[in-house]
């Protein structure tokens, strides 16, 4: 099944991990575009600024041809009104998610009547993963480097060993490359 509908999927991605970079791959195949939208939320204080997070998911979603990754402020339906975009697509791990998600999806439908939001459930084996629990684990020492792409490991590794220097990742691969790149900021 193909669309030529845009979809939108909006979201904090700090940072983005395989949970999210599967909803993104099955989007794109059943829309048209898929506008990746890192929400600017000025009341969170998150890992990554917006412009890390940015580069983090365009580096992991180069293969995708008919994906965009943009960032917003504001009401999502604006900003997807903004795209002509009349889907919200949204990922679905476990029932507390679809609590709080239906209730979303009917805000937005009485904000913009021309948006339809899609649920995509998870893949069996991410349906404990989001972004906090990457970073709960990385701050304890523990390896990310099955639950997010390589480049964000590497960036999550850095980022820790700056600020909590006593949780460097327990992976040797990443061990090597953050000892690495400790050594070239002193330098
Ligand atoms: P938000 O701050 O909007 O919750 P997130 O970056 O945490 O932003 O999530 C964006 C979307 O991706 C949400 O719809 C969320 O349910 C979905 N998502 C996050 N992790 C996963 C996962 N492991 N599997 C499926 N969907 C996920």
């Amino acid at each position: 099944m193909s669309s030529s509908a845009i979809a939108v999927y909006p979201g904090s991605f700090d940072p983005i991990t395989f949970g999210h970079l599967d909803i993104i791959e099955r989007g794109c195949k059943l829309f048209g575009r898929v506008i990746v939208a890192v929400v600017r939320n000025p009341n969170k204080t998150p890992l990554f600024s917006v412009q890390e997070r940015l580069n983090q998911i365009r580096l992991a979603t180069e293969h995708l041809s008919n994906l965009e990754v943009d960032s917003f402020e504001g009401l999502t339906v604006n900003y997807a009104r903004m795209r002509q975009a009349t889907v919200l697509l949204r990922g679905l791990r476990v029932l507390s998610d679809f609590e709080m998600e239906l209730q979303m999806a009917h805000t937005n439908k009485t904000l913009y009547n021309q948006i339809e939001t899609v649920f995509l459930a998870t893949s069996n084996e991410y349906s404990f993963l989001s972004s906090s629990v990457v970073k709960e684990i990385a701050r304890f020492g523990g390896s990310v480097d099955h639950l997010v792409p390589k480049h964000v490991a590497l960036d999550i590794a850095r980022c820790y060993a700056r600020t909590h220097p006593e949780s460097i990742p327990i992976s040797p691969n990443s061990l090597l490359k953050t000892n690495h790149s400790r050594g070239e900021r002193e330098a």
